[in-house]
């Protein structure tokens, strides 16, 4: 195609007032307001222009590309963008439990109800019913929160990250905190303890070697500046073969007898003992606290399964501190994310039942019967509708907890993976994200891969769908 002719097609692109006037768009302008129809039109016409720049055959477009017949949708997809929101749900085809560019974890149905009815009216989030006075945004979820963890004392702030925040300005600030250099680590979302530490006005005080470190470490850096004796879960990194790292009920056995708190970032916040479930050993928060540990960090929306949050455990007297801080108000948790985490919390109080519906939990017990079950639900489905276009076929894969907790566990799953002659594996998945609900999934050896642990049961329709609107397209 010579330049001419490409720069005569982009000189016949109608005009936005050109297109504006147009019949065709008298039911778009009915709907919407003029200036998202226009702004929709010069985006629309932007992408079409784009288009024609990139072809290399152009032979294949003729005067059907200005017709409106395909216009209006190109217009229609950009009002769209325009008045959607633009967080949306989608589905999760991953198989990675604890996603956290997803979201993380999905809310039981309890705290959606719980979050809604808290957020429609008022409510007594800073007003104590009993007295008719003032109260404690804090103390709706402090007794459960002290009962399931037996704990003291709990504060909860907007996630992890504030908690690490606020227990090292509280208890550190111009001062050291001596951790172990096997413990240095970043978590996914650029969140470094080295950093937060400098940010929370604290100097670090490493000690050991990546592999090994030992409690005579800890004890030869005690010194006069040191403030904490700081521990933290290594979540999705681990160091194999030969190391050692200092348990937390000798470290806090160490800071007893220096007069040292001793706190630790634990990361997931898992109220359950996994492996009475068939899982990897994940430490418990209850564990946590029986070793006597002055303050403990936990994230609300990993292994816990709530919303995000950051939860702090522990010492009443540590804890008394860090309310006083005036950080904390700077950190505060809002009131639907404490609506959703009492409601999951209270879930806790029968463990059968946290296990069983909690989503995140109930995902990581699936069993391979259920997953199987699931795989052909879908089959049978896109078999009746493009069964025709499709080479599928259920097999077995892994899925991951993600989130950082359990970084070794293998979860056996069953996944539909498909592939359609002809057509990309590449293009698939990226369409299947741009539908209405997107849907993730993964290209694994040459197939396009449905892990069946991370889709809902009432999913299975819409996944279905979803993946035969992306095939007649
Ligand atoms: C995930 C994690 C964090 C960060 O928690 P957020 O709730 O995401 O802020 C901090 N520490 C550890 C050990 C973690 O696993």
């Amino acid at each position: 195609m010579s330049p001419t002719l490409r720069q005569q097609v982009l000189r016949n692109i109608p005009s936005v007032d050109e297109i504006l006037s147009k019949q065709e768009m008298s039911d778009l302008l009915k709907i919407h307001p003029r200036t998202v129809v226009v702004e929709a039109i010069r985006r629309g016409l932007g992408r079409l222009r784009e288009e024609i720049l990139n072809q290399n055959d152009l032979s294949t477009l003729d005067e059907t590309l200005f017709s409106y017949q395909n216009l209006l949708p190109l217009f229609q997809k950009e009002i769209n963008l325009q008045v959607q929101p633009r967080l949306r749900r989608v589905i999760n085809a991953t198989g990675i439990v604890i996603h956290t560019n997803l979201g993380r974890a999905p809310l039981h149905p309890l705290a959606l109800k719980q979050i809604v009815e808290v957020a429609k009216a008022y409510s007594n989030l800073e007003y104590d019913l009993a007295r008719g006075e003032r109260g404690d945004r804090y103390a709706h979820v402090e007794e459960i929160l002290c009962h399931l963890s037996g704990a003291e004392s709990a504060l909860v702030v907007n996630n992890n990250a504030a908690a690490v925040l606020l227990c090292l300005n509280t208890l550190a600030e111009e001062r050291e905190v001596i951790i172990s250099r096997g413990e240095l680590v970043e978590i996914g979302g650029a969140f470094r303890i080295p950093d937060v530490m400098k940010r929370s006005g604290a100097t670090l005080k490493e000690v050991g070697t990546t592999n090994r470190t030992h409690l005579n470490d800890y004890q030869r850096a005690i010194g006069s500046e040191s403030a904490l004796l700081l521990k933290v879960h290594t979540s999705n990194f681990r160091v194999m073969g030969f190391t050692s790292e200092v348990p937390l009920d000798e470290l806090v056995e160490l800071g007893r007898k220096h007069h040292l708190p001793v706190m630790e970032d634990l990361g997931s916040g898992c109220f359950i003992d996994l492996v009475h479930y068939g899982l990897e050993k994940e430490p418990t928060v209850q564990e946590a606290i029986r070793t006597g540990v002055d303050l403990i960090t936990i994230s609300g929306d990993k292994l816990l399964g709530g919303p995000q949050a950051g939860i702090i455990l522990g010492k009443k007297k540590f804890l008394d501190l860090t309310k006083a801080n005036p950080l904390t108000r700077a950190l505060r948790i809002d009131k639907l994310t404490l609506a959703a985490l009492e409601s999951t919390l209270l879930l806790y109080m029968d463990e059968k039942r946290a296990m069983a519906e909690i989503p995140a939990l109930q995902m990581l017990g699936l069993n391979m019967r259920k997953l199987k079950g699931r795989a052909k639900r879908l089959l049978k489905r896109l078999q009746k509708k493009v069964g025709n276009k499709l080479q599928m076929t259920i097999k077995e894969d892994v899925s991951q907890v993600g989130g950082g907790a359990l970084p070794l566990q293998k979860l056996p799953t069953i996944v539909l993976s498909i592939k359609s002659p002809g057509v990309s594996l590449n293009s698939l998945e990226k369409k299947l994200r741009e539908i209405d609900p997107p849907i993730i999934s993964r290209i694994s050896k040459e197939e396009l891969v449905f892990d069946m642990r991370t889709i809902f049961d009432e999913e299975i329709p819409l996944l279905a769908g979803g993946i035969e609107k992306v095939l007649s397209q």
